[in-house]
């Protein structure tokens, strides 16, 4: 079991951002509104996620270890999916390549944590909590040497984290983050920051967007809103004269999850295709809402391949709204 655990984590989890990922969508799903995320050394010899969510009792965290546990979905509606987990794999996973330990408390009971390291799970025994939940990750990959080869270095690991967490941080604009590196002890320094932004939809995401990818990108953003056969685009997508260099600024979510997909970016660059030039990108991010039956996004594990049962719905979509916002801005 330990074993099959070793190599799913190598699907869920390739590097440290990957198990950021993981865990914060975890503390997403928990209705947290608060998340705080500390590492040291690129993630590799500690990743911390502190949430103010609704936490795990203690008689369930043994089964939250478990493989293919998960408390999101109840097998027969694998289509249907709401929430960001729904493998029940990231957890044992997790504590299969590394180190875990899982404190938390749910409101009326006493907290409670639980280890698991190398996949040999520990007793459940009594901790100290206020509220929430911790999943404290040490030394990732120390029961793969393997994988541990893999890694790069910290600074490049830490770049990925950080661009992990500023993802998610887009896509949820009331929660407040907090990335801390806290490599050689002690306070450590932010790296990152979001305060929980208020507002409408577009309001809470057009400050979220200014806070994390800049107030350039966001004062030069044309709202993006439309709906086809069910279908939800919305979002911000800058003006052709907006342009970082080469730097590629496209961000896109699927249902809430960030998403790297080549079909959708493809579209982007449709849309924007008279106004491209070698040094310059399109920069936007949109957000994709559809029914979940309409879309697969239990392509790979690591969930950020997505697949559209009708993609060219989705492509005629961005790339006609994107358009008709460009022609209405003039260009
Ligand atoms: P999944 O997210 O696919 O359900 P995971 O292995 O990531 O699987 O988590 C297993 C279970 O542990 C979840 O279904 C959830 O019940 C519980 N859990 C994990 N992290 C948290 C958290 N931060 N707060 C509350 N519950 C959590
Ligand atoms: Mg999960």
């Amino acid at each position: 079991d330990a074993a099959i655990n070793r190599i799913a984590a190598g699907e869920v989890v390739e590097r440290p951002a990957s198990a950021v990922k993981e865990l914060i969508e975890n503390s997403i799903d928990a209705g947290a509104t608060r998340i705080a995320i500390d590492i040291a050394d690129g993630g590799k010899t500690l990743i911390r996620v502190t949430d103010d969510g609704y936490g795990i009792a203690a008689g369930d965290l043994s089964l939250a270890l478990s493989r293919h546990a998960t408390s999101k979905i109840d097998g027969s509606d694998l289509l249907n999916i709401h929430t960001f987990g729904f493998r029940g794999e990231a957890l044992p996973s997790l504590g299969a390549v590394g180190r875990l330990t899982i404190t938390s408390r749910v409101p009326g009971a006493d907290a409670a944590s639980i280890r698991v390291a190398g996949g040999k799970l520990e007793a459940v025994k009594p901790a100290a909590l206020r509220a929430g939940t911790v999943v404290e990750l040490r030394d990732l990959f120390f029961a793969t040497p393997a994988r541990l080869k893999f890694m790069r270095t910290d600074r490049a690991e830490a770049q990925a984290i950080s661009d992990t967490v500023k993802r998610l941080a887009m896509a949820e604009p009331a929660v407040t983050f907090t990335l801390r590196d806290v490599s050689g002890g002690g306070e450590g320094r932010v790296t990152f920051r979001a305060d929980r932004e208020n507002g409408d939809l577009f309001d809470a995401l057009h400050a979220r967007l200014a806070r994390v990818i800049g107030r350039e990108f966001a004062e030069n953003a044309l709202q993006i809103d439309a709906t086809r056969e069910g279908i939800r685009l919305y979002g911000y997508a800058a003006l052709p004269t907006y342009s970082r260099g080469a730097a590629v600024t496209q961000y896109l979510f699927v249902n809430g999850r960030p998403v790297r997909d080549k079909m959708l970016t493809g579209a982007l660059r449709a849309a924007y295709f008279d106004f491209l030039s070698r040094d310059r990108h399109p920069a936007a991010a949109l957000f994709i809402d559809c029914d979940p039956t309409l879309v697969d996004v239990n392509v790979h594990p690591a969930k950020s391949e997505v697949r559209f049962r009708d993609p060219g719905i989705a492509r005629g979509l961005i790339v006609s709204s994107l358009r008709h916002a460009l022609a209405e801005a003039g260009h």
